[in-house]
């Protein structure tokens, strides 16, 4: 692991004084090198893997905890790992639970690993398995409708709404708490290292939080479907783009809606349950009436009101947008889809899962 680590630290310099992070101009560079310092092929491929890319490039040093493996050089044996290091090929017993097991047991075959060390002494292997995903039925299934937003992080067109009341809260938490250390990390007498500690730690807790939160809201919605059904989002790049809220706070919050990452998040979770995911145009969502599909900026009364100044319907922001996404997706007009009563889940854990089923 060592070896890996300055194998990675031998092809950064080399790109650093080429200014090259393309990885197969960087190959060429720095694969003699690496094969020189005893790393296999493999091994030397993924060094170059991790130092040419969009990461590498801002990477200071590689520190050594951790070392990548394919396909060749890592296996499964029952319930032990093999791996081809540079000290031969080593069989380590996997410790697992019922969980792993049976995650295990679906898969498919192995893509590979990453062979890290915990910072309590411990070996932990995240292994990167191939898993069958259902084929979705055909036919017949509902579309469902998402709309993603600040004041409700999610809205379906089914009437469910999670609240984004504590992702907010404990986000702006974080924000105040970092503009604390903030300032004392920019006073030179007070930048010790408890405090430089402090904020990496600080750094670490938000993003474990948001992405823990990201998981779960897309299994809640996920969960809430049955195979063969659709799920219609909106086709962002981003919803930075979009903004037209004023003052930091609220800019701070706006910038921190992962789409993307949701998105796939959800993409995956769908993919394993056998429900379809599609994209649709976003424009106008919020502005169009469900109803007579009147188009206008003022039929957005305010943030949580819609009333059409055509028809006089009358329903909240959120789930019209999530209606009209449903619509775009192919989903039945309004007089099927009736309006839906609106059922707010403040909290993404305490409500049984059964109530989501609509
Ligand atoms: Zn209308």
């Amino acid at each position: 692991m060592h070896l890996f680590a300055e194998g990675c630290n031998h092809a950064l310099r080399v790109a650093r004084e080429r200014g090259e992070f393309r990885r197969f101009k960087l190959h060429r560079l720095v694969c003699r090198d690496l094969r020189a310092m005893g790393l296999s092929a493999n091994l030397a491929v993924q060094a170059i893997a991790r130092v040419g890319c969009k990461k590498g490039s801002r990477a200071k040093l590689y520190q050594p905890t951790s070392c990548a493996f394919d396909q060749r050089t890592l296996s499964l044996r029952g319930e032990a790992v093999s791996l081809t290091t540079v000290a031969g090929r080593l069989v380590i017993p996997m410790k697992l639970g019922n969980c792993q097991r049976g995650v295990l047991a679906r898969a498919r075959s192995v893509q590979g690993g990453a062979l890290t060390k915990g910072p309590k002494g411990k070996w932990y292997i995240h292994l990167a398995l191939r898993v069958e995903a259902p084929e979705p039925p055909t036919g017949g299934g509902k579309v469902v409708g998402v709309h993603l937003g600040q004041k409700a992080l999610a809205t379906l067109s089914n009437g469910v709404q999670f609240s984004g009341g504590p992702l907010k809260g404990k986000r702006l938490h974080f924000l105040k708490k970092r503009a604390e250390v903030r300032s004392k990390l920019d006073r030179p007498s007070e930048r010790t290292k408890g405090v430089k500690r402090l904020w990496a730690r600080l750094r670490g807790r938000e993003a474990r939080f948001v992405s823990h939160t990201l998981h779960t809201l897309a299994r809640r919605i996920v969960d809430g479907l049955e195979p063969g059904d659709t799920l219609a989002i909106e086709e962002l790049t981003g919803l930075r783009g979009r903004t037209t809220k004023r003052g930091s706070t609220e800019r701070h919050l706006h910038h921190l809606w992962p789409y993307a990452r949701f998105r796939s998040l959800l993409e995956y979770k769908a993919a394993l349950r056998g429900v379809r995911v599609v994209a649709v145009d976003p424009r106008h969502t919020s502005q169009q009436c469900p109803r007579c599909g009147h188009t206008a900026r003022e039929n957005r009364k305010s943030q949580a009101l819609f009333r059409c100044t055509a028809c006089g319907f009358q329903h909240n922001a959120d789930w019209v947008a999530a209606a009209n996404i449903a619509q775009r997706a192919g989903s039945m007009g309004m007089g099927r889809c009736k309006p839906a009563r609106i059922l707010r889940v403040s909290s993404l854990h305490r409500l049984p899962l059964e109530s989501l089923r609509l």
